[in-house]
């Protein structure tokens, strides 16, 4: 049997390996010229993604085929908060060392809101996060164990409500799912826990160095890979897709996998598209430095986070940013929350003039908080990130209200041939859940097709 993938960033890299473990003969077709999606990196700098949590999940896929995750160090400390008054907080994993670091009200607030986060993933990870996109019947389970545990119709601000440090310091984790904090519902609050209580980890070379691990296995193991074809269009016949059109012509499988934005692939079928907001998106600027600096994850909180993101709701690019910096040797990344773009032809205010102003305007910042010997840079902005994710928006439906948390499941209005995986669909963004969903979503439409 034939399938074919659609995207080689890490969702894309894990089906491909997943489905060729099963015995398929796998194409996968990249409009870009080298894998890593979002991960793909300017010149060794990174474009994307940075910290590494869950390790466990990219171990599983490299151990189906005997490989680990090379070099794989932990974290010290995770990342250095600091805000504008010269307040600095470096949490640890170990809890004595970061508890050191705070007030006796502010370690009580910090207990027990590690402790909050620990349950809410601890209860919502078999349903969230391993298990297969939640059913309604599994949804009411989870519902009637967590019960209260999950604060259901509590806001994410109302429950990490702890002091002028500590709030904005437990709110930021929501946007790693592409939220506006203040829009949040409180069962986001599960993500401190992956970064406070399992860690953050780092690999020599990046993230880009795992997507480069994960396309070297999937090529040994006889994948074929066709870069610089953009797809068109896909062949929607009853029940099944029929073949991908590529500007290089016609592609036909038995089994296809969309490893790329919904949105994308909706259009792709002709379907309509989602009527879900969409959430936020980033403006990076990519460094290359003249000296090497050491490894290190860095966050500028702004003197008003919730002013910066009601500009950012909006739809503006906030004048006084939460910086997060990542330096790794001659490379370093700057990133801030910004709007996703507002249409589909893009649009104020991602025009590349205005691009390279509000670049400048956050290297003069840095340059006041975080000085860094820069021999050259790049901006990406909304619009350029609108090339993988739809309007730019990093992880697709915003994560906001009651069920807002859900990723649509990796059914395709009932085509029976086909998946969509990856980190706008379940179990959601990030690199290892995107791996995950590319892994499990390719196991659950072989399981459909009758092959496993
Ligand atoms: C700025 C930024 C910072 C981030 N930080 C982190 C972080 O620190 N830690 C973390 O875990 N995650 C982070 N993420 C999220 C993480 O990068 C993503 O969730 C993950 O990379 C998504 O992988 P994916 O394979 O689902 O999608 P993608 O990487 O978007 O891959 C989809 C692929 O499909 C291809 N494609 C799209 N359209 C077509 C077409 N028409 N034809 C052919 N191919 C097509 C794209 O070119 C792309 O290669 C960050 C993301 C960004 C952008």
């Amino acid at each position: 049997m034939k399938a074919m993938v659609i995207g080689a960033g890490f969702a894309g890299l894990a089906a491909a390996l997943r489905l060729c473990k099963a015995g398929l003969q796998v194409t996968v077709i990249e409009q870009l010229d080298q894998p890593g999606g979002k991960a793909i990196g300017w010149e060794g700098v990174p474009t994307g993604p940075t910290v590494l949590t869950l390790p466990e999940i990219p171990r599983q896929i490299l151990g189906a085929f005997g490989q680990d995750l090379l070099g794989l160090k932990p974290v010290s400390p995770l990342t250095r908060y600091a805000w504008p008054d010269g307040r600095v907080f470096a949490p640890e994993l170990e809890l004595g060392a970061t508890l050191a670091q705070l007030s006796t009200q502010e370690a009580r607030d910090y207990r027990r809101l590690l402790h909050q986060a620990r349950t809410m993933y601890e209860g919502a990870r078999d349903t969230f996060i391993f298990g297969p996109p939640p059913t309604v019947a599994r949804l009411m389970q989870y519902g009637l164990r967590e019960g209260v545990r999950a604060h259901p119709l509590q806001s994410l601000s109302a429950l990490v409500k702890s002091g002028p440090y500590l709030t904005p310091f437990f709110l930021r984790f929501a946007t790693y799912l592409g939220a506006n904090p203040y829009r949040a519902p409180a069962v986001l609050h599960n993500i401190a826990w992956v970064e406070l209580g399992l860690g953050v980890f780092h690999l020599p070379g990046g993230m880009r160095a795992l997507a480069q691990q994960l396309y070297e296995l999937a090529r040994a193991q006889g994948v074929e890979f066709l870069f610089g074809q953009k797809v068109r269009r896909m062949q929607r016949l009853p029940g099944r897709v029929g073949a991908i059109e590529t500007e290089g012509g016609w592609h036909s499988a038995d089994l296809y996998v969309s490893a790329a934005d919904r949105h994308f692939t909706l259009e792709w079928l002709g379907l309509p598209r989602p009527s879900y907001a969409l959430g936020v998106s980033g403006f990076a600027v990519l460094m290359k430095l003249s000296e090497a600096m050491p490894l290190g994850h860095y966050i500028y909180f702004s003197a008003d986070y919730r002013a910066e993101w009601n500009q950012i709701a909006a739809g503006r690019w906030p004048q006084d940013p939460t910086l997060y910096l990542h330096t790794d040797g001659d490379t370093a990344f700057l990133l801030v929350n910004a709007p996703s773009l507002p249409s589909d032809s893009g649009g104020h205010p991602s025009s590349p003039s205005e691009s390279q102003a509000y670049a400048q305007h956050l290297l003069r910042k840095l340059e006041r908080l975080h000085p860094l010997p820069i021999a050259a840079w790049r901006a990406l902005s909304p619009e350029d990130y609108s090339r993988t994710a739809y309007r730019g928006a990093l992880y697709g439906r915003a994560p906001h209200g009651l069920l807002g948390a859900l990723r649509p499941g990796w059914a395709v209005a009932g085509l029976r041939n086909l998946a969509q995986v990856g980190g706008t669909v379940h179990p959601g963004g990030g690199v290892p859940l995107s791996m995950r969903s590319g892994w499990k979503g390719a196991e659950w439409l072989l399981g459909r097709g009758g092959v496993i």
